[in-house]
């Protein structure tokens, strides 16, 4: 396995170059082969194109273990020490993602570097990345501004001017404005280069910095924060950013990839700027005012072609719409007729919506999991015929703990897992004993280590409670017996603070709730986190609600219940709770959770789900083979829709879980064998399914890329492990 790691000799043959700079991490010929498949002629290669990227060097960074493997920690030349330093002690978080589209967009793109497949990828870097989360008492949530240095973080390099080193790569980037003439805005790009775990190939992900010295207020202001919803305006500039840069950036490196990949609807507008061009080329200069409906039809449908478009989510917050009056301030005239035709939307006739003219502008549409389509037709009912399912993933390489990888790599059977998820349906892994019982040591030293976190954040909480302004969140912090145990039954729960993912839907009745642990005496630890968005106020509230339930239930269930928030969530936690907890809640309201990733990470540390049958869940729960399941599950009816706060179903859904939960705590204290069965079959039934390498198998046949015949054939084993579209209509 390790043979192409193997002709890495010295640490120097990590170090590449070319006219745009000197990176590390890949041969030079490694290096040069990716970016030769991305500029040649012929196009065969995709741009992946999302708004956020999550791919935070804490919990992947095979370049990293790799020299530490190699013990490779000095070198006598000062420009391979500075990248040695950089990639060993350089900064852990990339804050350019704010979920779950961002996390999928960098397990995505790992896994075509894993597999070869000739991608490169387009975000915006954001000066404060996502907002930073404290987490007061009395209060609820602190948003404040993330500081971070994007030149000091390990695999992220600034690209140079050609043939003047030191002199930042300048993209010219034209946006349409009122009045005709384009305006045009400069950006540097940094390039994140996302490497396969054998380091024998790289996916270039170009984040595209508008805040460049010089630049206008307005321009700095959108390029600070992910996300940034101080107006509307800000709003629809960054879509701008994200969509008018891509041509332009691919022109200047050269970059040749036919097929554009929209990772959700942000990035858009690139699909106007091709318009306009095909617009141009067959009328002419004054193309804008002869142009006829059926001519941008027509445009639409070739450059449609194009593109491949993932649509996220139904619930409404996730699709862009403007009004047509802020529009027409930052757009020409050209463009607003294709809006006009395009944009429409019948619930909102002063407006664009852009995910409507997403649907209109590809050649293949897909939702995230089989109820997703289902929802996503009858939303889009025009579009039905052309909606399909590629139901989500996550990288083997990243969630899968240590103490896990070291299970899993002790068995013969299983020894290509990282790339072969397939090995563990082959298995007869339930029934082995010397597997069971080690997978249950490693969950017992994965459940300690996060225990022992929690409880030195209760320690810190107390200090900090002295020092600072801020009252510690989490009530258990000022008791004495405060503190968890490891053993002890621990749910997780962690995910954006979005009101329709009802995080406190399992508070809803407390006295019920303590009743069920008091009556057998059982003790039960809630972990949660999450962030809000900060304009999100009910989100934010739900957020307090958890924090202000945490004395309450201790008391009412006579300290059997503790539970705690972890403030700051992000990858990092994320791995560590779903390798730490005994069972991975996920409690939205069906079916708005289009598919939810967070529960497969867990699935893929074998630990069991209890979930609302929603989402991806709906695809992985095996008739109470892999977890458990509560709530609502009947037939989607257009009702069933709505996110107002009385159509949530709070009640009906909180009561199924309390008829659930006796059974479930009775199975881990009293049947300790048939949890872990629980367990067993989660990881060998849906590890083979749900990571991002089947996941991208399905993406890349729509892509219409020729790939080598052995990439092709591992393409297509993938695609044997699953079909997300075989079952229409599960609903
Ligand atoms: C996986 C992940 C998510 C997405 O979780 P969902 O279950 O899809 O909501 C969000 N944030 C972080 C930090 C994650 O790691």
């Amino acid at each position: 396995m390790d043979t192409k790691k193997n002709s890495i000799q010295t640490v120097d043959d990590l170090v590449c170059r070319n006219d745009f700079g000197t990176f590390f991490g890949v041969t030079q010929q490694t290096f040069d082969r990716v970016w030769n498949r991305l500029t040649a002629a012929e196009g065969n290669s995709a741009v992946y194109i999302s708004m956020e990227i999550g791919a935070d060097p804490d919990v992947f960074h095979p370049v990293r273990d790799f020299l530490l493997s190699r013990d490779w920690t000095k070198s006598p030349d000062p420009l391979v020490q500075q990248f040695i330093d950089k990639y060993l002690h350089g900064p852990r978080k990339i804050p350019n993602y704010s979920g779950g589209l961002g996390v999928l967009a960098g397990d995505t793109l790992k896994s075509f570097a894993d597999t070869h497949i000739p991608v490169c990828a387009v975000s915006l870097l954001y000066r404060e990345g996502y907002f930073s989360q404290l987490v007061d008492y009395k209060v609820g949530q602190i948003d404040h501004a993330t500081r971070w240095i994007p030149g000091e973080t390990p695999a992220l390099f600034q690209l140079q001017e050609p043939g003047a080193p030191g002199t930042p790569l300048t993209v010219p980037v034209p946006l349409f404005w009122a009045g005709g003439d384009m305006i045009e805005v400069r950006a540097h790009v940094w390039m994140k280069m996302e490497i396969s775990e054998r380091l024998d190939y790289f996916v270039p992900e170009f984040l595209l910095d508008y805040g460049v010295p010089g630049a206008p207020p307005w321009i700095h202001e959108a390029s600070r924060q992910l996300y940034s919803a101080k107006t509307p305006l800000i709003k629809a500039n960054q879509r701008r950013m994200l969509g008018s840069g891509i041509l332009p950036l691919m022109e200047k490196l050269g970059f040749t990839a036919h097929t554009i990949h929209l990772n959700e609807q942000h990035g858009i507008t690139v699909t106007l700027h091709l318009m306009m061009r095909e617009l141009e080329a067959l009328l002419g200069p004054d193309f804008e005012e002869r142009m006829t409906d059926r001519d941008i039809l027509a445009a639409a449908d070739r450059v449609g072609d194009r593109l491949v478009y993932t649509i996220h989510t139904p619930v409404k917050a996730g699709h862009d719409r403007f009004e047509r009056s802020l529009y027409a301030q930052i757009t020409r005239r050209g463009c607003t007729k294709i809006l006009d035709l395009l944009a429409q939307d019948r619930d909102f006739p002063t407006g664009y919506n852009f995910t409507s003219m997403a649907m209109r502008i590809n050649r293949a549409v897909n939702s995230v999991s089989r109820l997703h389509r289902d929802v996503t037709r009858r939303q889009f009912p025009a579009f039905a015929e052309k909606i399909g399912a590629i139901t989500n993933g996550v990288h083997p390489g990243t969630w899968v703990s240590e103490n896990r990888c070291r299970v899993f790599d002790s068995f013969t059977q299983l020894n290509d897992w990282r790339n072969d998820p397939g090995c563990f349906s082959r298995s007869n892994l339930a029934a082995d004993p010397l597997f069971r019982r080690q997978l249950r040591e490693a969950w017992e030293r994965d459940n300690a280590l996060l225990i022992e976190y929690i409880n030195r954040m209760l320690i810190l909480h107390r200090t900090q409670m002295a020092e600072t302004w801020i009252e510690p969140p989490n009530y258990l912090s000022s008791l004495d017996d405060g503190f968890l145990h490891p053993g002890v039954y621990t749910i997780g729960f962690a995910r954006r603070f979005s009101t329709y993912k009802r995080a406190d839907l399992i508070f809803d009745d407390m006295a019920a709730l303590a009743d069920i642990l008091l009556e057998k005496n059982r003790k039960v630890n809630f972990i949660f986190a999450g962030k809000a968005h900060p304009q999100d106020e009910p989100g934010k509230s739900v957020l307090k609600l958890i924090v202000d339930n945490q004395e309450e239930l201790y008391k009412r269930s006579k300290g059997l219940a503790k539970l705690v928030f972890i403030p700051g969530y992000d990858m990092a936690i994320a791995k560590m709770m779903v390798s730490g907890t005994h069972a991975w809640l996920n409690s939205p309201k069906r079916p708005l959770e289009a598919s939810g990733t967070s529960g497969m990470k867990a699935a893929m540390n074998a630990v069991p789900n209890i979930s609302v049958m929603d989402g991806w869940w709906v695809e992985g729960y095996h008739d109470g083979l892999t977890g458990w399941k509560f709530g609502y599950e009947g037939p989607v009816e257009d009702a069933d829709m709505s996110e107002s706060a009385d159509a949530l179903l709070y009640e009906e859904d909180s009561n199924s879980f309390y008829a659930l939960l006796p059974e479930i705590l009775h199975t881990y204290y009293e049947e300790p064998e048939q949890y872990i069965d629980k367990a067993v079959n989660n990881l060998t039934l849906n590890f083979p399914i749900f990571n991002t390498h089947r996941m991208i198998a399905e993406y890349v046949s729509k892509y219409g890329l020729r790939l080598e015949p052995d990439v092709e054939r591992q393409m297509e084993e993938y695609r044997r492990l699953y079909q997300s579209d075989y079952k229409n209509n599960p609903s």
